[in-house]
């Protein structure tokens, strides 16, 4: 029997659905619509009837939920066999996978499991099924068309909407799972300890390049950001330079977002970091040059010397925040 349908894998972390799980369910979706196949999900996780529910109440018609205690912390090799398991009881052609560091693994070892073609690192999907992926840099896209009956895809984080609850509600089904023996073992998860809002969730991002001229020129950005309740993202130019850690780099080599706001203080806008926040939904640019491509493709652009705009911004913010707060 040809393979048919479309099949999201979900994996828990922390006993918890990320939203990255939410992103796999729209495109599938779509995908489902335009190729006309069905749709299901399987929940990799030691709670996995508990979080089976969340997708099911987002319309996939039948989850399936993978419980077991071997799938508490992420091991590449026992996911990749429950969610191959998965992928035979629904005989699925098409797997979706989140595509970070761990899914990436997960997805590969998947792939060779179930001699299926894989694609990484996937940022759209056409109707027909083919892909687009990154390539060189960020400087070309690749299409790719398949010839195996079955294949993987990790979509890029943050490129795809998150699907909200609505729909039909699906069925649930336990599927049993024999987990095997690893060759490897998860000892522990340590939490960085940081009172920073974490750029994967933040509604909005303030993010500085190398026209801040050096680490001092963070502080501003900070100080936008706090007062606006916004995360705080970076070029790599920045990142480079040592002016803040790389965990803020946004673009290609850094993290995907897609905030409501995205506000780019001296960043000049290079193929590289386009291709981490464009899909954002307000980008607002601040750059003392009106013709470079960040300024080109914003929302709201404003000329000026972040030195004296991002200040000025922020005291606005706080004097408004003020006048409210007393009203
Ligand atoms: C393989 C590869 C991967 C890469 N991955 C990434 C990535 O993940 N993320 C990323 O960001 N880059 C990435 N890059 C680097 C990318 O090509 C650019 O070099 C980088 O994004 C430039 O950062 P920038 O915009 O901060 O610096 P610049 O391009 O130097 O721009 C600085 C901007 O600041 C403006 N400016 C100067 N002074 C002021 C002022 N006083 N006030 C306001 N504006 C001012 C300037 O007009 C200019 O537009 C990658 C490159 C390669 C080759």
């Amino acid at each position: 029997m040809a393979n048919n349908g479309i099949l999201v894998v979900a994996v828990s972390s922390r006993g918890v659905l990320p939203p990255a799980a939410y992103e796999l369910v729209t495109a599938g979706r779509a995908l489902a619509d335009a190729l006309k196949q069905p749709l299901s999900a399987v929940v990799l996780s030691e709670k996995a009837s508990a979080l089976a529910p969340e997708l099911a109440a987002r319309g996939v018609p039948t989850v399936y939920a993978v419980e077991s205690p071997a799938l508490a912390g992420f091991l590449a090799d026992v996911h990749a066999k429950a969610a191959a398991a998965a992928a035979e009881k629904t005989g699925a052609g098409t797997i979706l996978v989140s595509g970070g560091v761990a899914g990436k693994e997960l997805a590969a070892r998947l792939a060779v499991g179930l001699k299926a073609g894989l694609a990484t690192d996937v940022s759209e999907i056409l109707p027909d099924g083919k892909v687009l992926r990154p390539i060189f840099s960020g400087n070309l896209v690749a299409e790719v068309e398949f010839k195996t009956p079955v294949r993987v895809l990790a979509l890029a984080p943050m490129s795809f909407a998150r699907a909200e609850k609505g729909g039909t509600p699906g069925k649930i089904e336990a599927l049993a799972f024999a987990a095997p023996a690893s060759r490897a073992k998860f000892v522990s998860f340590q939490p960085e300890t940081s009172n920073e809002i974490d750029m994967g969730s933040a509604e909005r991002i303030v993010s500085g390049g190398r026209g801040l001229g050096g680490p001092d020129g963070f502080k501003p950005v900070f100080e936008l950001a706090h007062a606006l309740g916004a995360a705080v993202g970076a070029s790599r130019a920045a990142v480079d330079a040592g002016w803040i850690p790389y965990k803020h780099q946004v673009g290609l080599t850094g993290r995907s977002v897609r905030p409501k706001l995205y506000l780019a203080v001296g960043i000049s806008g290079q193929i590289q970091h386009l291709a981490g926040m464009s899909s954002s939904g307000t980008i607002v640019a601040i750059n003392t040059d009106k013709d470079c491509p960040m300024m080109q493709m914003a929302n709201v652009s404003v000329q000026g010397d972040y030195a004296e705009l991002v200040p000025a911004i922020t005291a606005e913010i706080k004097t408004r925040r003020g006048a409210s707060a007393a009203a």
